[in-house]
């Protein structure tokens, strides 16, 4: 028989969903490959009301615990497509295939790469995409900032506090200025530590055990620098790939929703920092989460 609703992703957006459902006494199997997303980042959230300063980590494990109390149906692993079958979805992940009659999308959204060599090689072994998270191990170490824009430049000042010396990249010829306050470049721009190198396009991560510096060109000089760490702050990327051609994307990937989170495919709801909806926020998306799933309620009772 088929499924009521299938849930991908179980981020906050994902968790949310699956308590209303659940709640709702829909039969629905939430399918994602971790628990918590990005949500798991982030060092210190003071922003979800009913809870003081927590880590996300820690904000995810009551989440997981309030959901404890209901039987939820779990696959772990990774959506490859979802495609229409008749009047109902056809879901297939690499940890099963499921036949529903609605699916609700919060698959979040990740780090953007570089695509170089020695990125993924690196990759918590000196390399970082959060240098809230990562920051403290590089105290009174040389490190690099790739990204001149808010997640760079919001990176470098966290830094500050932290690192010896900090060399800032960009790519273009010079770094956003206008993507964070006054006060944030003012303080970047006056620290000694803070070197700011632009038109520098990081071409690979060096590295043996650990990383050990990078590689960048500047116009058509190869230089190296040479590092104790790398953060990579160049932006994120929304998990939708598997859903070109499938519900309407705008152009940086995010599915778009109306106000009831329903896609441009009748039946299909999407929630969190994978939509549209501009505020990237762990409220916002356990918001938008219940919400696409009380839509979802109303489309199957409805059909
Ligand atoms: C460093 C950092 C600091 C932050 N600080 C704050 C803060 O202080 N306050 C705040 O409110 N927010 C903060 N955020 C933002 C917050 O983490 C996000 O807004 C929130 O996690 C979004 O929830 P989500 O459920 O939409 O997505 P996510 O948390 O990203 O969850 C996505 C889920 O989808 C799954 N998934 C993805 N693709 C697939 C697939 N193909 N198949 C199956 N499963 C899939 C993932 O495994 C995951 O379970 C921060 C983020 C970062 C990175």
């Amino acid at each position: 028989m088929a499924y009521d609703l299938v849930i991908i992703g179980a981020g906050p957006a994902g968790i949310s969903a699956c308590l209303y459902a659940a709640r709702q006494k829909l039969k629905f199997v939430c399918i994602a490959k971790d628990i918590g997303g990005l949500a798991n980042f982030i060092p210190e959230i003071d922003t979800y009301l009913g809870y003081h300063y927590m880590s996300g980590y820690e904000l995810v494990k009551k989440f997981r615990e309030h959901l404890r109390d209901y039987d939820v149906e779990a696959c772990i692993g990774s959506v490859k497509s979802i495609k229409k079958r008749g009047k109902n979805f056809f879901v297939d992940a690499d940890c099963g295939k499921y036949d529903a009659k609605s699916v609700l999308i919060a698959t979040g959204r990740g780090f953007k790469r570089l695509g170089v060599d020695g990125e993924n090689e690196f990759e918590n072994r000196g390399l970082s995409h959060c240098a809230a998270c990562d920051g403290p191990l590089f105290k009174d170490k040389v490190v690099a900032v790739v990204g001149g824009g808010k997640s760079g430049l919001l990176s470098t000042m966290f830094l500050l506090k932290i690192a010896k010396k900090i060399y800032l990249l960009e790519k273009n010829s010079k770094i956003g200025e206008n993507h964070v306050s006054p006060d944030i470049i003012s303080a970047i721009k006056k620290s000694k530590k803070v070197e700011i190198i632009t038109n520098a396009d990081t071409t690979a991560i060096l590295g043996s055990k650990f990383v050990t510096g990078l590689k960048y060109k500047q116009g058509e000089k190869i230089k190296v620098l040479n590092l104790s760490g790398v953060f990579v702050e160049i932006g994120y990327v929304p998990h939708t790939d598997f859903l070109r051609g499938f519900v309407r994307l705008n152009y940086r990937g995010e599915i778009i929703i109306d106000k009831e989170n329903e896609t441009s495919v009748k039946g299909v709801f999407a929630a969190g920092d994978c939509t549209d909806i501009q505020e990237k926020q762990v409220i916002v998306a356990t918001g938008e989460g219940a919400k696409a799933c009380m839509s979802a309620l109303t489309y199957i009772t409805e059909n």
